[in-house]
């Protein structure tokens, strides 16, 4: 593998002063079966291959924004409490934020707000660090509370698969943020509730509205999408993953927010997709949507 473990992307400028940029942050391996669920393997192997084990190399993507004088972190990466085994079977490499953070030259004391889309090993492993404190003492962690609140439910298909104790660990520090729908963090970055992937998983909006804004303003908008669409190979909107634990919503809110972004040229953000970013997107003849050249 010839791209480096950590790698921090070039800032891309958004109005009202924001900046983004993708902090890669390792890899991992994610089953292909389950990462593509109902698509048949003769359609997604088009765009991905897969190793010996029948798994895909993909990116933990996190990104840094600056806006309004704060810093936000969006996902943890896998983190460093994973055993070792489950290391292996996931193929992950690196995950830990604050080495990918340091490795790049950015104190992980300086981060005011961490976002997690949701609570997933992969996003939300590294809320705590190695001892078991939260690895940005100085963040308030923000998590929708459908999220935090289908991590402590009983349903039998979520048992193990949310960071209960991470997020418990968090709550008791006191810097939790649960946040419910659409809620502005600073000027210009909200978190928005989709559901679809897990219950409460939450995407990113980049970008003020500025209609009459002053002529050489940036106005794009820009979205992180979490899980919801992990990676570009998955913008046909009912490529729904086996991960998805609401199908049917997954969908229907994948092709709102697609639209949205297609017809109006939001930049897009992905959680793992190993390529080149942000890209916009667009729709095909056929109605579906891909990734615009
Ligand atoms: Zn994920």
């Amino acid at each position: 593998m010839t791209e480096p473990l950590h790698e921090l992307g070039e800032p891309r400028r958004f109005a009202g002063g924001i900046s983004i940029r993708v902090l890669r942050a390792g890899w991992f391996r994610p089953d292909a079966g389950g990462f593509f669920g109902v698509v048949p393997k003769p359609l997604w192997s088009k765009n991905v291959e897969t190793d010996a084990r029948g798994r895909i190399l993909c990116r933990l993507n996190l990104l840094l924004i600056e806006a309004g004088g704060k810093r936000i972190l969006v996902e943890t990466g896998t983190g460093v409490r994973m055993t070792d085994r489950d290391r292996e079977i996931k193929g992950v490499e690196g995950g830990d934020p604050v080495e990918a953070l340091r490795a790049v030259g950015e104190d992980p004391d300086t981060i005011d707000f961490v976002v997690l889309s949701h609570l997933h090993y992969d996003h939300a492993g590294g809320m705590l660090d190695a001892s078991g404190r939260p690895s940005f003492p100085n963040a308030r962690y923000v998590v929708q509370r459908d999220e935090a609140e289908a991590a402590h439910g009983d349903e039998l298909r979520l048992a193990g698969i949310m960071e209960v104790e991470q997020l418990d660990a968090v709550r008791a520090a006191g810097i939790l943020a649960e946040v419910n729908g659409e809620v502005e963090l600073v000027p210009g970055v909200s978190v928005l509730r989709t559901g679809g992937h897990t219950r409460g998983s939450q995407a990113v909006l980049i970008g003020l509205e500025r209609p009459g804004g002053r002529a050489g303003d940036p106005t794009d908008r820009a979205i992180f999408w979490g899980d919801l669409i992990p990676t570009r190979w998955q913008l046909p909107v009912r490529w729904t993953s086996a991960y998805d634990d609401y199908p049917i919503d997954a969908v229907e809110i994948r092709r709102e927010l697609v639209t949205r972004a297609a017809a109006e040229g939001w930049w897009c953000y992905f959680t793992h997709d190993p390529g080149p970013m942000p890209i916009r997107i667009e729709a095909t003849e056929k109605g579906s949507f891909r990734a615009a050249e």
